[in-house]
């Protein structure tokens, strides 16, 4: 029997629980909770607040060096440590053991990155028409930063945003999400043991739509960072119009791999599997349809029938498992409810469609890796994000209409296209309206030194990763000094 653990959550560089709490359970078995956290309160947050402030006074203060050592610690012990906050990914949220593992090391890496920025320094000296006068630019930290991050990488998500956060000097007010609150937890304890300051980052813990009003509505709220759907995100946009607090949101997606006739099939099968059923398919960048050259379609439709075959659903630690669960109930019924809304409007099931028949796995959020071929523009499955193991196909006649296909959407992250042209791939790039292009390869799986986001209804003007995820997190300062 697992054991119930309680988890604490990181205030003012304290360890703390409260009198309230949320319990936390393995998708791969629903039937008892393995965790519970705190369920902090409005007052709680005014009080993160107060710490966040504290800390940014002396945060913004301490030399870029010394930010930088914590951080490569705090990068270490996750890497010390990536054995057992894999274990706790798999359990809270049902990712594989590789795919848990992956994204520990992939968090120490974001932490490494931007400690490296952090060393760097960033600012430009400009001349200046008076005599005897220097001007230069510089960037500063903005103040306390909120960011808000979803349930599908609970560890990475963080990550992606508290390393540029803290490598510009702003203290941060981090809310998890409400079902995988304790991949954060591990990197707050890794940035704690590694000597972060009191206060620099502050962990709340909690349900978002009820300690929404005292997270956006502190005054000491410099900017909110955001991942999650378009629904929230919008909701906070418009909570935040006509405030200086700075807003920046990864949105949802409706990824789209384009197969040319010229293509390397099997190549393009391989990676459309891999983007469309990792993480069994809870990745905003995975793809979830699949634009294909009229004379292929058959060919590659049989292709990507075999590589989804071959994976093994099952509970995400389990040996030999390729997809795990759905991270809970809420996303396993809304995907089957997807599903069969496509088949109502007459998409044609070619693989899963359903819930694995395999007793074992009844206790479970598992959804079968699905695909669906012929699916009409016009279909909900076709216009919406599923996030979920669903792959959409169709045929189209040309790579205009294939470039159209890709654009017909409010979405814009990601989309890849597979070609031996070098001409197509780059008329490609030039074409789709999308943060993010990729060409012979998959849509999901950026470098943390990649500017990663995406256009239209999927992003806002700040991208993240790389030396562009700096932006969102500084402002520029002009200093003239005059010495004549
Ligand atoms: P969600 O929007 O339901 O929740 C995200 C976070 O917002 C959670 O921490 C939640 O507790 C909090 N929240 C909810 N209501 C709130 C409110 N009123 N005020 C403040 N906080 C609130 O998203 P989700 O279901 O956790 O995640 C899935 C979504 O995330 C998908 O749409 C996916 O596309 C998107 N996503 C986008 C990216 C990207 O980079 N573009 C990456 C990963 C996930």
């Amino acid at each position: 029997m697992i054991l119930m653990r309680t988890l604490e959550t990181l205030l003012g560089g304290e360890w703390v629980t409260t009198g309230a709490w949320i319990d936390v359970h393995d998708p791969a078995d629903l039937r008892a909770p393995v965790a519970r956290v705190p369920a902090l309160s409005a007052a709680d947050v005014a009080a993160a607040y107060d710490h966040a402030e504290r800390g940014f006074a002396v945060w913004r203060r301490t030399s870029p060096f010394e930010r930088a050592r914590i951080m490569t610690d705090a990068a270490r012990l996750l890497r010390e440590r990536v054995a057992r906050i894999a274990e706790d990914i798999g359990t809270e949220m049902g990712k594989t053991r590789a795919e848990a593992t992956g994204e520990t090391l992939k968090a120490a890496d974001f932490l490494e990155y931007y400690a490296g920025l952090a060393r760097q320094g960033y600012g430009t000296l400009v001349h200046d028409v008076r005599p005897d006068t220097r001007t230069h630019h510089q960037r500063e930290p903005l103040g306390v930063v909120l960011a808000i991050t979803p349930w599908n990488d609970p560890l990475i998500t963080p990550a992606r945003k508290l390393a540029p956060c803290l490598a510009a000097g702003d203290a941060a007010v981090l809310k998890p999400a409400t079902d995988t609150p304790g991949a954060a937890l591990h990197l707050a304890r890794a940035l704690h043991d590694a000597g972060l300051p009191a206060g620099v980052l502050n962990v709340v813990t909690g349900r978002g739509a009820e300690i929404s009003e005292a997270l956006l509505r502190d005054p000491r709220l410099a900017a909110v960072t955001f991942t999650g759907s378009n629904e929230v995100g919008e909701g906070l946009r418009a909570a935040l119009a006509h405030t200086n607090v700075r807003f920046q949101g990864e949105l949802g997606g409706k990824n789209a791999t384009v197969v040319l006739a010229d293509a390397d099939l099997p190549a393009a099968a391989r990676a459309v599997a891999a983007a469309g059923f990792a993480q069994a398919g809870q990745r905003c960048t995975a793809t979830s349809r699949v634009i294909v050259e009229r004379p292929v379609y058959e060919e590659f439709t049989a292709l990507l029938l075999v590589e989804t075959a071959a994976l093994r659903v099952g509970p995400g630690l389990a040996a030999g498992t390729t997809m795990g669960p759905l991270a809970g109930a809420r996303q396993r019924d809304g995907v089957l409810a997807d599903i069969e809304r496509a088949v109502e409007q007459g998409a044609t099931v070619l693989a899963g469609g359903g819930r694995p028949a395999d007793e074992a796995l009844s206790h479970g959020c598992y959804v079968d890796p699905t695909v669906l071929g012929d699916v009409a523009p016009d279909l909900d499955i076709w216009r919406e994000e599923v996030f979920g193991p669903v792959v959409a196909l169709r045929a189209v006649d040309s790579f205009d209409e294939a470039v159209e296909a890709v654009n017909d959407s409010v979405f814009g992250l990601a989309a890849a296209v597979f070609t031996q042209d070098l001409g197509a791939a780059h008329r490609f790039a030039d074409q789709a309206e999308c943060g993010q292009i990729a060409v012979n390869t998959t849509t999901s799986g950026w470098d943390v030194h990649h500017p990663f986001g995406g256009f239209r209804d999927s992003g806002s003007p700040f991208k993240e990763q790389g030396e562009e995820g700096l932006r969102f997190y500084t402002r520029v300062k002009t200093v003239a000094v005059h010495f004549g």
